[in-house]
């Protein structure tokens, strides 16, 4: 089943040095089992514009994951957003990960730049225009949070697609049968692209509580219990992760998918053993 899995796995620009050699340590451990692509966010507001080009031409350059630049609409025009991707193109890289991006913190209800790109749909438009881009974009299947309702949010995804997009990747999600009641509802409005679903390996319960509440990810009762009292024990903590990281893909498996998109958060050893448990195995020939 193993070589039947496609696997992508997506990273953070680094803030300091010291995460600067978890990151390139990841990229290390994970290369090996051959991502399909290795994607790098953008952090809110284009905050992270500079250190997301290092790392994305450093991958490029380093040869052994393909990269994936992610890109946001918030704070800029169309012209120079336009300018970024074409700067993309001319460094070889023409995987993208389309998104509208949220609002700074505490700044209320997004509001698109006066000149800017209105939200992802309108992006993936313009991106068509400049050039012949693999484009990822997001789908949630709890619905955005400032979608007034799911059809809307479906509708949402609609327009990405036709607009141009290859593929969706999800919001992460905990539970399968959601996921499934998603897809079946993404096949019937017409949506065709490949939606691959986003797992998050749990690297610590609290901080992924929070986060979800920001982002509209619901968390399962059992998933507390299972979390229960490993606050202290990181390593116990990360065997529990990775099975229920991979529990859930097996179903997923059972239900036919075939590709993953890993958030990594920047930490091998969780995505490497959840992967492990899919039957993958590092080539550590091709690797080298
Ligand atoms: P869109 O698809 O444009 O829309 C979001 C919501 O707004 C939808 O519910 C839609 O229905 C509604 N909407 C859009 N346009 C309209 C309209 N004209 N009228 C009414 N409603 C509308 N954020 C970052 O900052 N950097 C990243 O690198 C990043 N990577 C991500 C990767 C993935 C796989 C995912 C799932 C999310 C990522 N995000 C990232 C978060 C993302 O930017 C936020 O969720 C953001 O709030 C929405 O982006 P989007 O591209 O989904 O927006």
């Amino acid at each position: 089943m193993a070589e039947k899995l496609s696997v992508s796995f997506e990273f953070f620009p680094p803030s300091s040095e010291a995460a600067e050699a978890r990151l390139w340590n990841t990229v290390e451990k994970l290369a090996p089992l051959g991502p399909a692509f290795a994607s790098v966010t953008y952090g809110a507001g284009g905050t992270t514009r500079e250190r997301t080009l290092k790392v994305v031409q450093k991958l490029k350059n380093d040869g052994r994951m393909e990269p994936a630049a992610h890109l946001t609409c918030v704070g800029a025009d169309k012209a120079e957003i336009d300018g970024i991707a074409r700067g993309w193109l001319e460094a070889g890289i023409s995987r993208l990960v389309a998104l509208r991006g949220d609002p700074p913190q505490d700044t209320g209800r997004y509001q698109p730049h006066p000149n800017g790109y209105q939200n992802a749909a309108d992006l993936v438009s313009g991106l068509r225009k400049i050039g012949d881009f693999d484009i990822s974009v997001a789908a949630y299947p709890e619905a955005h949070p400032d979608s007034p309702s799911e059809v809307a949010d479906i509708a949402n995804l609609k327009a990405k697609i036709d607009n141009g997009a290859n593929r969706a990747i999800t919001q992460y999600f905990f539970d399968v049968d959601l996921f499934l009641r998603f897809r079946d509802k993404v096949a019937a409005a017409g949506i065709d692209a490949p939606l691959v679903p986003g797992i998050m390996p749990i690297g610590h319960f609290g901080r992924m509580v929070n986060f979800s509440k920001r982002c509209g990810a619901s968390v399962p009762d059992w998933l507390f219990e299972r979390f229960e009292g490993l606050d202290d024990d990181p390593e116990t903590r990360e065997l529990v992760a990775a099975s229920t990281a991979a529990d859930l893909c097996h179903r997923l498996i059972e239900e036919g998918v075939t590709d993953f998109h890993f958030y990594t958060l920047n930490v091998p050893s969780l995505t490497f053993a959840t992967c492990h448990l899919l039957g993958m195995r590092p080539n550590l020939s091709e690797a080298a």
